[in-house]
């Protein structure tokens, strides 16, 4: 199934909150984005961000859409920021089946921290090698 041209895919639960069909808190709306708040929070004020077009990751999405994205992003952080007065955040998203995404609609989860000396991201690698940054950057450049 092809999503390219397409705002709404009609089995997308994301899709379906853009449209109203499923309900949501939502918190700020742009012409190019959504947030709201995650169903099953894992901390309070727990924000989702998503593009209006639906693409399954970024790598699907046109650049416009990806500033857009970005752009209500950080205006959501200022915004929890404010009223929450958390410590710290963490802000990126699953990318991919294996990576833990379960909604194949591309969205930024907005993770405020309530108690410093938290783990980050880094905690979810898998392990890496000193040695071999050279290389993999050489491979990287290449590609
Ligand atoms: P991910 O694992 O990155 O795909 O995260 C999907 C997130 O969407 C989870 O944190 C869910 O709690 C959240 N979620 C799923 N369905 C809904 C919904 N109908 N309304 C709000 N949040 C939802
Ligand atoms: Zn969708």
């Amino acid at each position: 199934m092809s999503w390219i041209g397409e705002t709404r895919m009609a089995d997308c639960i994301f899709c379906r909150i853009l449209d109203g069909s499923v309900p949501a808190e939502r918190v700020y709306e742009t012409p190019g984005a959504v947030a709201f708040l995650d169903g099953f929070p894992t901390a309070r004020g727990h924000t989702l961000v998503i593009p209006r077009l639906h693409a399954p990751t970024i790598l699907d999405l046109p650049d416009d859409a990806v500033a857009d994205l970005f752009r209500a992003v950080r205006e959501v952080t200022r915004k929890v920021s404010d009223a929450l007065h958390p410590v710290a955040f963490n802000i990126g998203w699953n990318h991919g089946r294996g990576a833990g995404q379960a909604v194949l609609h591309l969205h930024v989860h907005i993770l405020p921290r309530y108690t410093a000396g938290g783990r980050g991201v880094q905690s979810l690698g898998s392990g890496g090698d000193r040695s071999q940054l050279a290389e993999t950057a050489a491979a990287l450049r290449r590609g």
